[in-house]
């Protein structure tokens, strides 16, 4: 089922330049299905091969779990909601609890970073020092906020007292994508644990191995058995009968706008279970003419993109430039691809990594050779790199030329393309920009301030950011307008999905 040692067993060295290829030949990550505090076969005994995007091998071999899966760890979940030596804790105490397993997360950084990138193909100095250290900061923010809120007492008059209390959903499916698995998976645990429930996790096929640490972590600082499941395995099984189930009460999803309506239709056609969906973006970077830093818009442009290998649902993806600038901005972008070029992920100096399967891979590839067919003009990159590698690399990638209506322009690709398309004035600029089923977020880069104010209300966008692309603060909500979905990730607001508004009527007289 799994290797002898966790990943966090492995051994570490401070000492000296960290070799990381050593390392991951020793790792042995956790590979089973995880219910009540253990790791277990998959009821049907199936795995799936768990592999590398860096070099094509075989890191594990993953319990395929299945509804018998699904149903095992819903039930062992809602045991231990009905318990009550969680749901009914105080918050204070829920609070230690978590804030143990905030700090495991980063004491065992190296192991957790390691299996991120060896899982997914990101840079390991990306692990190391955002993915650990955000989900740590993540579970820890929900432990602190959990004992300060208050609940509320309505103002009804004399003759009656009406009280207004949150309380958790009760058992909470969490569904999640694999381009952050940690963070994904944290922006659910944190708020849904710290608010009382328990949770079953359904992590990516493609990315399951440190959402299976995480939940083992959280079990070694003191969660009781039960309340943090997981299981891992695919989408149309595992996944579907998660949000199916009769007895799960609410499903937090991440993924893809595909999935998130097929999530909503499962809740709808099984127990109207509260769905809440973060879905794709095909976000636009909108520079104006007043803008005259072409240097820094371009760089943040780069890094909007490239970051991640291009798989961020937040990735501005459309560079929506004035005609005046955009020869200026995309020979500044060029420099900084060129800064970028794909390296081996378990290089710390690496910035580019491994896109996360050949399938994604070839997904990207194929959008790059539509945006040539459709008549887009290849600026920069478009092909495969590092082919020798065994891995799945794809080189940064600029269109120029890009007309709204092309599929480059409006289908999220999810890989290191970024879409140039010019306007005239701001009415052609906010038009473009609103010209998507999309409205996750949406960036403007200007000198003036009512330019930036009046944009930012006429993007039909959950986030927007003015000079500056990709700020990210866990109290600042997280989530998107339209087809991007419903409901907020992080902040106090990520509450709102996962509790419970219950009123409460003392008659006084
Ligand atoms: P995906 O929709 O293919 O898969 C997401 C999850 O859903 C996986 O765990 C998968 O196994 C599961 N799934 C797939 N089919 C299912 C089904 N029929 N029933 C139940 N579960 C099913 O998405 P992905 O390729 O893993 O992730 C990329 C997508 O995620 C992109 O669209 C991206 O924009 C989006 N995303 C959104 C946010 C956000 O906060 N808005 C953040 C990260 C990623």
């Amino acid at each position: 089922m799994h290797g002898a040692l966790a990943p966090w067993e492995t051994p570490v060295n401070t000492t000296v330049k960290t070799d990381w290829h050593a390392r991951a030949a020793t790792l042995a990550p956790r590979s089973g299905v995880f219910i009540e505090g253990r790791f277990r076969p998959a009821a049907s005994g199936a795995t799936f091969d768990c592999i590398s995007p860096i070099d094509g091998r075989v890191i594990a071999k993953v319990a395929a779990g299945d509804a018998a899966d699904v149903d095992l760890a819903v039930a062992s979940s809602r045991a231990a909601f009905e318990r009550g030596d969680w749901s009914r804790r105080a918050p204070r105490e829920r609070k230690q609890v978590l804030l143990r397993f905030a700090d495991l997360l980063r004491a065992h950084r190296e192991e957790l970073a390691l299996t991120e990138t060896l899982d997914m193909g990101k840079p390991i100095g990306d692990s190391l020092a955002v993915d650990v250290p955000s989900s740590a900061n993540c579970i820890q923010w929900y432990a602190e906020a959990i004992d300060k809120i208050y609940d509320e007492v309505a103002p009804t008059g004399p003759n009656s007292l009406a009280l207004v209390r949150r309380e958790p959903l009760g058992v909470v499916g969490a569904v999640v994508p694999w381009n952050f698995p940690m963070i994904m998976a944290a922006w659910k645990i944190a708020p849904v644990l710290a608010a009382g429930n328990s949770l079953v996790l359904k992590p990516s096929e493609k990315s399951p191995l440190t959402a299976l640490a995480m939940a083992e972590l959280a079990v070694e600082a003191g969660l009781p058995p039960g309340v943090f499941n997981v299981v891992p395995g695919f989408g149309h099984t595992a996944g579907k009968a998660l949000a199916e189930h009769m007895d799960v009460d609410g499903i937090g999803f991440t993924g893809s706008t595909a999935t998130g309506k097929l999530i909503m239709g499962y809740a709808a056609q099984s127990n109207l279970k509260r769905v809440s969906l973060e879905c794709g973006g095909k976000s636009p970077n909108i520079v104006m003419a007043d803008y005259r830093d072409v240097e820094r818009a371009a760089r943040a442009a780069a890094y909007a993109i490239f970051f991640n290998q291009g798989e961020m649902c937040s990735a501005g993806s459309r560079f929506v430039v004035h005609e005046s600038l955009k020869d200026a901005l995309l020979e500044e972008v060029a420099k900084v691809a060129r800064e970028l070029a794909p390296g081996d992920p378990l290089d710390e100096a690496t910035k580019l990594g491994a896109i996360v399967d050949a399938q994604q891979m070839q997904r990207v590839l194929g959008y790059i050779e539509a945006g040539k067919a459709d008549g887009a003009r290849l600026a920069l990159g478009g092909q495969r790199a590092r082919g020798d590698s065994g891995g799945c690399f794809i080189e940064p990638t600029v269109f120029d030329g890009v007309k709204p209506s092309m599929r480059i322009a409006r289908e999220e690709i999810f890989g290191p393309v970024l879409s140039t398309i010019t306007f005239r004035d701001e009415a052609e600029a906010i038009a473009i920009a609103n010209d998507t089923q999309y409205g996750l977020a949406a960036a403007v880069w200007t000198r003036d301030l009512s330019t930036a104010h009046r944009m930012a209300r006429a993007i039909r966008a959950g986030m927007v950011y003015v000079n500056c692309y990709d700020a990210d603060d866990i109290t600042v909500p997280f989530g998107g307008f339209r087809q991007s979905g419903m409901g907020r990730d992080k902040s106090l607001h990520a509450f709102d999905k996962f509790t419970e508004l219950k009123t409460t009527w003392i008659a006084l007289s």
